[in-house]
């Protein structure tokens, strides 16, 4: 959405309320001509500055729960733009009608607040101090995650600015401000006596060598005011708009009253900017426990995780699953795993061709993993499923990215085992079928974890060869990973393609016509058995080519006819599913495409 309105010529970005009057004046100030700008109050949201009678009107387009935009109190539509048709058409509130647009002059780009020119650095700090991650890992989490990680460090960054203090007393907030300078707009905020999830703040402000106390109130839907005041999404924004104006206080915030540890160099406000540079996120106060029975670790604050938000609130990051096994050289050194390190625990998490799959603990040096222990059957000691089985572990063992599962070694003793990591909420497709509620956006954003998966595997020279969505598991509602790398093949420099002797027992549904006609796999007949993956998902699971042998299917394909959308699948994405089943292969995107297209789309959805 945010791209789609920072190109419209009449958006003015970050501009002030007066800011705005003054572009409407130099436009004529007609009745009916306005234009759009970025809230200041509100993350998402947009502010409609309207001229009539000579007058001005400002309307808050609000960014609703349901990612829908209305203006305070009106009806609801799918985006902004739309928010300006409607009352083109309808005065339904407003002072009049949408008359004119007014444009931005000639090189006048859209005016970026200052959070967003630090967002960037600020996200790149707070996954590596949260998280500790760094590299790829680091980088995985930010693309992956970033919708979310914008949200948490907006509704979070006030922690660490020098002018809030914590849980102080009212008579310690006082004694700080009269220490030293007594400029007049001195400022600090406090935190407020919780009771239970209702927290409230304080606003301080120095005012002729007196301390003024502000309440500043959390109402239901979590929108911080003083009383009778303006509402805000988040203290930074309270901050900045109390800089410029008093709107109801005594005056404006000059001065930055520093915390007792902070140094005072950073004193005048100077816009936000000045203030969130000497940032320094706190690290996780509990590292890893072995304890905690959630298999996530604990959060920012070093609290155990509500086992409520087991599958709905946690990051990919929060949990084990995501930092690679192999990131502390001094725990995984082997591949070989000894049967005296490995408990194996009651009851299957699946079942295969080759025996079963068990869930069961690691114990390492420093640590214990919980583990998923792929089985082999031995009743007929067959040494081709043994080799299979080998061939497999031996694929896994090149590969490490968040979002493939990865391997922690062999274990070879009353059977052979293989030791992965474990992704307890089991196949993508079992689980969408049991959970319909699961939103398009949560969809988008695994169909996205498993391209940018894929995008590693391209990268790296690997064809996967049995993608679909029930080789794809999930760890939380969140996080998913890919599996079963039975049929997967490592390529050579030389030869983008892998050919096989002839078609094998083979997930026809999924494969691309040159796997068919020809025996020849490469990144991207995986690509058309991704658009197959996108398919299932959309659909909540189905089975695709629902009652079609694999022969009726072989022979729809050639006829150049596809699966039609799922029922409620997003456009964008059918439509990126029929790039996937492109019928030539040159012609088809690699994931190298697929990747950014989801990327973008997904944080489309997400703002
Ligand atoms: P094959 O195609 O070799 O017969 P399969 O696809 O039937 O194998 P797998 O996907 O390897 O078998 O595993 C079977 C089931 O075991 C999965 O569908 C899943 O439910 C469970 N499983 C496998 N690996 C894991 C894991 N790492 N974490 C959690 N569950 C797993």
């Amino acid at each position: 959405m945010v791209d789609k309105v920072q190109v419209l010529p009449y958006f003015f970005g970050n501009i002030t309320r007066e800011d705005a009057e003054e572009y409407l004046r130099q436009g004529g100030a007609g009745d009916g001509l306005y234009l759009l700008r970025q809230s200041r109050s509100f993350l998402g949201g947009y502010a409609l500055s309207v001229a009539y009678g000579r007058q001005f009107y400002h309307y808050t387009i609000e960014r609703e729960m349901n990612d829908t935009y209305a203006i305070a109190g009106g009806r609801s539509h799918r985006t902004p733009i739309d928010v300006i048709d409607y009352h083109s058409q309808e005065s339904d509130g407003l002072v009049c009608l949408l008359k004119r647009p007014f444009n931005r002059p000639r090189g006048t780009e859209p005016k970026v607040g200052p959070f967003e020119d630090l967002r960037e650095q600020l996200i790149r700090q707070y996954v590596k101090q949260t998280w500790n991650l760094q590299g790829s890992a680091l980088e995985q989490a930010i693309i992956s995650q970033r919708p979310q990680l914008e949200k948490l460090i907006a509704t979070t960054a006030h922690e660490k600015m020098p002018w809030f203090h914590g849980k102080i007393e009212r008579e310690d907030s006082e004694q700080r401000l009269l220490r030293s300078s007594h400029v007049n707009g001195k400022f600090l905020i406090r935190q407020r006596e919780s009771n239970g999830r209702n927290v409230s703040y304080a606003l301080c402000l120095l005012h002729n060598n007196q301390v003024m106390h502000y309440r500043i109130d959390k109402d239901r839907a979590g929108k911080l005011s003083i009383p009778d005041g303006k509402k805000f999404d988040t203290l930074w924004q309270l901050v900045e708009h109390y800089s410029y104006k008093p709107d109801g206080l005594l005056r404006v915030l000059t001065e930055t009253c520093p915390k007792p540890s902070h140094n005072s160099e950073q004193g005048a406000t100077g816009g936000i900017l000045s203030r969130i540079k000497s940032y320094s996120f706190p690290k996780p106060g509990q590292k890893k426990s072995t304890e905690n029975p959630y298999n996530i670790r604990s959060n920012i604050r070093g609290e155990l995780p509500n086992p409520n938000l087991l599958n709905t609130d946690a990051l990919p990051m929060d949990t084990r699953e995501f930092e690679s096994p192999y990131a502390d050289p001094e725990e995984l050194r082997s591949t070989t795993v000894k049967r005296s390190d490995l408990t194996l625990e009651d009851g299957e998490l699946g079942s295969g061709n080759f025996g079963t799959v068990m869930r069961g603990v690691y114990q390492m040096k420093k640590t214990q993993k919980i583990v998923a222990v792929k089985i082999l059957k031995n009743d007929d000691n067959n040494a081709a499923v043994k080799d299979e089985m080998l061939r497999e572990a031996s694929v896994m063992q090149q590969l490490d990215n968040p979002y493939i599962v990865r391997m922690i070694g062999i274990c070879e003793a009353e059977n052979l085992m293989l030791v992965m990591e474990l992704a307890e909420l089991g196949p993508l497709h079992k689980f969408l079928q049991k959970n319909r509620h699961i939103s398009m956006k949560n969809i988008t954003e695994l169909v996205h974890q498993v391209s940018m998966g894929m995008k590693y595997l391209e990268e790296h020279n690997f064809v996967h060869r049995d993608l679909a969505a029930r080789n794809v598991l999930l760890v939380t509602q969140h996080y998913a990973k890919i599996s079963d790398f039975g049929l997967s093949k490592a390529l050579t420099e030389e030869q983008n393609y892998y050919k096989t002797k002839g078609p094998g027992k083979w997930p026809v549904k999924w494969y691309a016509p040159e796997c068919m006609n020809y025996f020849k796999f490469s990144s991207k007949s995986d690509v058309w058995s991704f658009g197959v993956l996108m398919w299932e998902a959309y659909s909540y699971g189905q089975k695709p080519y629902k009652g079609m042998k694999g022969n009726e299917v072989i022979q729809m394909i050639e006829r150049g006819e596809r699966m039609s959308a799922p029922a409620d699948c997003p456009p964008e994405m059918y439509d990126l599913m029929m790039k996937c089943w492109t019928y030539k292969q040159e012609e088809r995107p690699g994931f190298s495409v697929v990747e950014p297209r989801l990327r973008h789309y997904y944080y489309d959805i997400s703002q």
